[in-house]
């Protein structure tokens, strides 16, 4: 059997379509395929590989680590010196309410913890989220998600979850006191990078603190560099109660963490004790990978040219063709008239070797979110191609 029908035959698929793009090695903004072709990866595996695939910092880590030990205790028993260190520098970048993390292995499992969590904080269970929002596969965190054609077949989900509209201000008396958590991508993602406006999240901030409602920030895919801040949050000067992260986190190895107070964190420890359990969480391979991935961003300065970058592609970019281009940093969305010139485009792109995406909530938009490292000579290289595919088929 080749590889394509095992692919094909054995592993679960999640669409009839899938790009089986047979992987030989990826190193920096390039993935290889078998046949020796090479694809500039313009969206980071999905905001997953920001300094870059298979960086040599990364290998080195997880080389070490995994030479020291591995899987050793499920969570939060035995003192790990890759977990310590980790929470300990996240605790040093991050504002003060936020010095307590809690490493699970996904970005949907982060915020499973971060709303269980808020649960048991303000003994409440009223969430509020917000349309085209999404927050991961799980039932808890698709129940929270604004993608009702991708809930409705697995109804029931969890109650009492609220949806407001992403930027309405006149929708916040929309979180009351019933309210245990409010749950927001400070910039929506997967909605088409939609930027919440610096007065809308100031109110947000003040609706959730004047009815004790815990105000969840969703940094899965706005982290690490990605818009040019090292969270998004810093745009704004607005700070969550909680904040859940992944994706680029481990620098290509899988690692999440809820983060919040120290004395927050404590509810989970009783009534009832263990109130949020994993056996790989903060697994010390990925921790190590983890605290790697931020030292390279700090030593190589890479967020100081993340908006130049993404300035750049956008004026490379820039064509008759395209609606509109939101952009944040070098997380962007390219809109056109219509969802099938955004298909074509896409396939042609990825036909002449560089990889752009769709969005699972804007389907005349695609997606680029290239590492944050890449080289201006790769920007020009993948908005030529880019740029050729969007006359081609406009
Ligand atoms: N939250 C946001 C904003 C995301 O973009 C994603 C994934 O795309 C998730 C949560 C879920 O993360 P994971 O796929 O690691 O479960």
């Amino acid at each position: 059997m080749d590889a394509k029908s095992i692919f094909l035959n054995h592993l679960a698929q999640t669409s009839p379509h899938p790009l089986a793009i047979a992987v030989d090695y990826a190193s920096g903004s390039y993935i290889y395929d078998q046949s020796g072709k090479k694809y500039l990866d313009l969206i980071s595996g999905i905001a997953v590989s920001n300094i870059g695939h298979s960086h040599p910092a990364i290998i080195k880590a997880v080389k070490e680590q995994a030479e020291k030990y591995m899987h050793v205790m499920a969570y939060g028993e035995f003192i790990q010196a890759p977990q310590n260190k980790l929470a300990k520098k996240l605790a040093d970048l991050l504002p003060e309410v936020l010095d307590s993390s809690y490493f699970v292995n996904s970005g949907a499992e982060a915020n499973e913890g971060a709303l269980k969590l808020a649960k048991r904080i303000t003994g409440r269970t009223e969430i509020v989220a917000f349309k085209k929002s999404y927050h991961g596969s799980t039932h808890g965190a698709l129940s929270v998600s604004g993608n009702e054609v991708k809930k409705n077949a697995f109804r029931p989900l969890l109650p009492d979850v609220k949806f407001l509209e992403f930027n309405n201000p006149d929708d916040l008396v929309g979180i009351t006191e019933r309210t245990a958590a409010v749950i927001i991508e400070p910039i929506q993602g997967d909605a088409g990078v939609r930027i919440a406006d610096q007065n809308y999240l100031n109110s947000l901030r003040n609706r959730c603190t004047e009815v004790g409602a815990q105000l969840i920030f969703d940094e899965i895919q706005t982290g690490f560099g990605r818009t040019g801040k090292l969270f998004a949050f810093e745009h704004y000067g607005v700070t969550p109660d909680i904040l859940t992260i992944a994706k680029a986190f481990g620098g290509g190895m899988p690692i999440g963490a809820f983060i919040s107070s120290k004395p927050k964190m404590n509810s989970l420890t009783h009534n009832p004790m263990l109130g949020h359990i994993t056996t790989f969480g903060g697994h010390p391979v990925n921790c190590a990978a983890a605290l790697a991935n931020i030292e390279v961003i700090q030593n190589d300065r890479l967020i100081d040219r993340v908006e130049s970058k993404g300035k750049l592609l956008e004026e490379l970019i820039a064509h008759p063709g395209i609606k509109e281009i939101r952009r944040k940093g070098l997380m962007f969305a390219i809109e056109f008239e219509t969802a099938d010139l955004v298909q074509k485009i896409v396939k042609r792109c990825i036909e002449n070797g560089v990889i752009a995406f769709w969005f699972l909530s804007c389907p005349e938009s695609f997606r680029l979110a290239p590492p944050i490292n890449i080289s201006d000579e790769d920007i020009r290289e993948g908005a030529r191609i880019i740029h050729e595919a969007i006359s081609t088929c406009c």
